[in-house]
Order: C-alpha cells, then structure tokens, then sequence
C-alpha cells in the first residue's frame, strides 16, 4: 500500500506560503469590519421572501441561466442592451473565472497597492503572475507608473476598484479612461461601492471594447445573498460562462436578489443614509487632532493614527469590531478602516474612539 504524502509535498508551494483569507469572529459585537449594510429590509419584504422561499423547489437544479435575475438587474442597475451579464457567487467568484481564463503561462494580472486583496488572492490560486503597481501616497492612481507597467509588461488584465478598497477615494476618472486606452488587455472595473459614490464606467462599455465593469450586491444590503456581475461584450462574456460552474446562483439567491431588485429604491434609500452618516462620523473624525481622516467615497472611512494596533485591540475589547490594515502595505502604515454602521453604532464607535485618545 503506498504511504499518503503529507500537505507539504502535495499542495503547490504558493498555496502552502498564502495565509488563510481571516474574517474576524464578530458575535454579539458592534460590527464594523466589512462593509455591510447595517439595515434590514422592510418587515412587508421580508414575509413577501419568507413566502418565496416556502414556495421554492429546491429539490430542482435552480434555472441554470438565471434569465428573471439578469432581466431584473438589467432594469435596476441601468445596463446597456447591448451588453452581456456574467452572473457570480459574489464579485469574488467572477474575478476568480476572469483570473483563470485569462492565466496564460506568463500571463500577468496588473492592479494597484494598495487595493482589494482578492486581486492578488485569486491571482495566486489560478498561477497566474500578479503585479501591483504602487498608488501615490495620497491614494491616487500613479498614472505615468501604470503606464510604464502597461508598456513594459502587457497585462492581460487590469483590476481597479472604483471606488478603491481599502482607501475609499476614487481614482481620477481621466486617469482610468487612459489606463483603459493604452492597455492591449483587458481592464476591469470594480464597482462594489458604486451605490455610495455616484460615478461609474457602464455608459463607457460601449466605447472600450476591452473594458468590463463588475458589481455585487453585497455592499448593497445583500451581501448574505451572494450576487456579483460583470457587464460587458458578448463576446467577453459568453467565453467567461464557458468556465461558470453550473448552476452557481442558487434558487434562493435568484428568488430573493429578484424581488428586492423590485424595490430598489429601499436598497437606495439605505444607501442615502449610509452616505449622510460618512459624512456626520467622517466630519466628527477630522476633528480629533490625532487623527488622519481620508475622503471616503464609499462606505467606510479610513483613517490613520498612533499605534494603530492598540487602538484596535482597545475598542475590541470594548465589543468594537474594525478593520486594521496597519501592516498589510508600507502606504497603510497606522491605518484602520471603520464601516459607517447605523447611527446609534457610529455614534459608540466615536465616542469609544474619543475616550480612548483622550483619557
Ligand atoms: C467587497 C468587495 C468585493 C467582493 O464582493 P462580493 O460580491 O461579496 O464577493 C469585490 N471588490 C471589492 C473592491 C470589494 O471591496
């Protein structure tokens, strides 16, 4: 019988070297680490869903195409008629598909650093080659460097998050559109924060045969659901759902992510008061002098500050949860991101903020 060869000599190397994707056990704290909406949906809504899903066969493979979904995000979200729609198990997955159909040998796959750490994640698990070109230290695209990296290596795709996760600024529209036009590859723009921003690349696909534009429903107040898309060329698109799982949008997800794509303005309106608050914490914060505050165009704030790391631990132990990106990238270094929650919550994040700096 042959002896089991342990992990380590099974396993690829790079996957052996990747630390583990951590979300933070958050139960029974005040939860601001990751970009949730902290609004339900209306009481009506909700029994109008628990109907749906009573009603639901799931003992049947859900509709493989998801043609009602794609039809009710159409309607929502404004897409061109003359786009395609990639449907994903959350924009992840579909930067995991556009990862692996592009991957090459010696393929590169280009975005900026600081940026959304799955774009390097998922570079690593297709092998393909990953290269971030550095932001300015004020979070701004670096154009002359990206345009030297485009000359110099031909990346097969570009990923920019728009606005950009984890800094929350969105990068010089300008600058982009000649990102778009000097690179050969493809040139992704991820939307995640679009609700909270209010500028957006979709009315550019029809000029830019090479641009794709990716959203989810996640920041939205949907993010248990799991719905990403990417919009753009057929002829992009159908060669991505070659590599779709099937069946990878549930029936549950299509069911619900259908009917509240029916009261959009809700998601909307959620939306609103998410950025009203940005604007009451992110004025509170800039008032505390040790504080660096950055201009957040999404929903969270960024800030930098003294040993960073022990504030964290404090307003954890204080039931707190941020995020602390101190030590991910030489440009984040004393930064910590907090997610504007419901007012109640950003006001006991602000107040424990407060009298941690201050007593
Ligand atoms: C949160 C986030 C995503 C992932 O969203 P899912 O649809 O939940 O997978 C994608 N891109 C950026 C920039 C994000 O911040």
């Amino acid at each position: 019988m042959p002896i089991f060869d342990n992990p380590n000599q099974i396993i690829r190397p790079e996957i052996l070297a990747l630390a583990p994707y951590h979300v933070q056990p958050a139960t029974g704290m005040i939860k601001l680490d990751a970009m949730e909406n902290p609004y339900r949906l209306p009481t009506a809504l909700c029994d109008e869903i628990a109907r749906l899903a009573a009603d639901a066969p799931i003992n049947r493979y859900p509709d493989a195409s998801a043609d009602a979904l794609k039809f009710a995000l159409r309607q929502a979200l404004d897409i061109p008629d003359e786009m395609g729609i990639l449907l994903g198990n959350g924009s992840d997955e579909i930067i995991q598909i556009i990862a692996m159909a592009v991957a090459k040998p010696n393929a590169i796959l280009m975005s900026v650093e600081p940026a959304f750490v799955m774009f390097r994640m998922i570079a690593t698990f297709t092998h393909i080659q990953y290269m971030g070109v550095p932001l300015k230290n004020d979070f701004s695209l670096d154009l002359e460097a990206m345009l030297l990296a485009i000359a110099r290596y031909r990346p097969a795709v570009i990923f920019l998050a728009y606005p950009n996760n984890p800094t929350g600024n969105l990068f010089n529209a300008d600058a982009i559109l000649s990102v778009i036009q000097a690179s050969s590859g493809l040139v992704v723009i991820d939307e995640a924060y679009h609700a909270f921003a209010g500028a957006s690349f979709m009315e550019k696909l029809t000029h830019f045969p090479n641009l794709l534009v990716m959203r989810t429903l996640s920041k939205l107040g949907l993010a248990g659901l799991r719905l990403g898309l990417l919009v753009g060329g057929s002829d992009w698109v159908m060669q991505f759902e070659k590599m779709r799982l099937p069946y990878n949008i549930g029936i549950m997800t299509q069911l619900i992510a259908e009917k509240v794509l029916q009261h959009t303005n809700v998601l909307l309106e959620q939306a609103e008061t998410i950025k009203s608050e940005r604007s009451i914490m992110s004025t509170f914060l800039s008032a505390m002098e040790q504080l660096e505050v950055f201009p957040s165009d999404a929903n969270f704030i960024l800030f930098r500050v003294n040993k960073a790391d022990q504030i964290f631990q404090v307003l954890k132990q204080r039931n707190i949860l941020i995020k602390k990106l101190d030590g991910t990238h030489a440009l984040l270094e004393n930064c910590l991101r907090v997610t504007i929650g419901t007012p109640d919550e950003n006001q006991q994040f602000c107040t424990a903020l407060h009298t941690i700096l201050n007593h």
